[in-house]
């Protein structure tokens, strides 16, 4: 009995102690007079759940397959995704596979709003109110998948889709490195007041590399991000690196207002560039220089020299064609 009550105590310490260090952040602030256009519909940052539909209508133009694998072969050409984040799944699940060993499956991703339709009506027949069936399926027009920005993965250790996926090598593997590649695992049980939405930890959605990075540092759903983040200048949005991101979000998530936000602001065409980088000289870790943070969020491939043509070859490859 008393063993059980030290450990009582114990757990609830531990639990005041949680509370205290994820102690709530100042009010959130009033919504921008005016979205940046990343946050609209079609935007990378575009924040869809409950309070946030999409319309019926909405289909994304740019949808992909993935070069991925599946759980089942027939699946692949259901998979899609939009271009951007497609590209970056095929790297984020190579890197599983080279950097550690571990086989992902893309399980589903882009769904038309019909699709969610009958999902959600199977799952309130299944559990008998909308109320309960929409902690587990998002109401049509509420899912992230809706938008191709969104990706359920598996692993051959899990083929379901459960909280128990967190736990898997391959799990714990996608919460620590997806933001790297630009994802962000979006459902988490502490999170879960705030997104209406229980433990996901397969359901990866697609940010970017430089707003994923610091979401996940920040350790916050992108409700609260998008709120903070919607008061920053377009630009920063677009351009900003992950610790300017992280340091300008984190300055406002404590009820301060970033000293380097007028000067954002007032910057406008070349002068940009160097606001930014002004801006995140305070929150750079050492030896980390404001070239290599964007690089680090924004990779372009090295410059390479002009191809060397040999020109007896150019002749006969000429000749090859011709004839
Ligand atoms: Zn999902």
């Amino acid at each position: 009995m008393r063993r059980l009550i030290v450990m009582l105590v114990i757990c609830v310490c531990a639990l005041s102690f949680a509370l205290a260090e994820n102690a709530a952040p100042a009010p959130t602030p009033a919504p921008a007079s005016q979205l940046p256009s990343m946050m609209e519909l079609g935007g990378m940052l575009v924040l869809v759940n409950a309070q946030n539909r999409i319309s019926k209508a909405h289909v994304p133009e740019d949808l992909v397959q993935p070069d991925v694998q599946t759980r089942k072969k027939s699946l692949e050409s259901n998979i899609l995704m939009r271009e951007e984040a497609a590209r970056a799944l095929e790297r984020l699940f190579e890197a599983a596979l080279h950097e550690k060993g571990h086989t992902l499956y893309a399980t589903s991703g882009y769904r038309a709003y019909g699709i969610q339709q009958i999902l959600f009506n199977a799952k309130v027949e299944e559990v008998g109110s909308k109320e309960k069936a929409s902690r587990r399926v998002a109401a049509p027009g509420t899912s992230e998948h809706q938008l191709g920005l969104a990706m359920d993965v598996q692993s051959p250790s899990q083929l379901n889709l459960n909280p128990k996926f967190g736990q898997t090598p391959e799990g714990i593997w996608v919460g620590e490195n997806a933001h790297r590649f630009g994802f962000i695992v979006r459902y988490k049980t502490e999170w879960r007041s705030i997104t209406g939405v229980s433990d996901e930890p397969w359901h990866i959605r697609y940010v970017g590399v430089a707003h994923a990075t610091a979401l996940y540092h920040l350790n916050i759903p992108l409700e609260t991000y998008v709120a903070y983040a919607q008061h920053l200048p377009e630009y920063v949005l677009a351009k900003g690196n992950n610790f300017l991101l992280q340091g300008l979000v984190s300055q406002m998530i404590a009820g301060n207002t970033p000293e380097a936000l007028s000067a954002l602001a007032l910057a406008d065409g070349m002068g940009q560039e160097a606001a930014m980088r002004a801006a995140s000289a305070p929150f750079l870790p050492e030896g980390t220089s404001y070239d290599q943070a964007v690089w680090y969020a924004y990779p372009t491939p090295r410059p390479t020299s002009a191809p060397r043509v040999d020109e007896d070859e150019e002749t006969s490859l000429f000749q090859a064609e011709g004839g």
